[in-house]
């Protein structure tokens, strides 16, 4: 279990865009829902302006600007499907097909004092 907010996505974006692209063998400007396809940089080019970003001031908004979609910074509680800022991540270290969970700070209080109300699963002991 652990927290994630939106600025862990923007400070982690660079070295995430490269794990993900490098190297970048075919180095063809991307399609960008945001941009369109002429006004969109490479992978490469991309890279290199996200390496320029201030990690503690930059807003998804530049990053999306450079990337060309919000899909790098964007949190959504898999609960509520909501857009949040940050998320309690349970299970599974999230991966393409990890089974992992991000639930809002508003879905983890709602179902928090719930918890084991109707089941004993909680006192059985051995
Ligand atoms: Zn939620």
């Amino acid at each position: 279990m652990k927290i994630t907010t939106q600025r862990d996505l923007i400070r982690t974006a660079p070295k995430r865009w490269r794990n993900t692209y490098e190297p970048f063998n075919n180095d063809q400007p991307l399609f960008s829902v945001r941009n369109g396809h002429s006004d969109q940089l490479s992978k490469r080019e991309i890279a290199d302006e996200l390496d320029k970003l201030d990690l503690e001031s930059a807003t998804p908004s530049d990053v999306a600007d450079i990337i060309g979609n919000e899909s790098w910074t964007r949190i959504t509680c898999d609960q509520c499907k909501k857009e949040v800022t940050a998320v309690l991540q349970v299970g599974e270290r999230r991966d393409y097909e990890s089974a992992t969970a991000n639930l809002c700070r508003k879905c983890v209080e709602h179902v928090y004092p719930h918890l084991f109300e109707n089941s004993k699963a909680h006192s059985i002991r051995k």
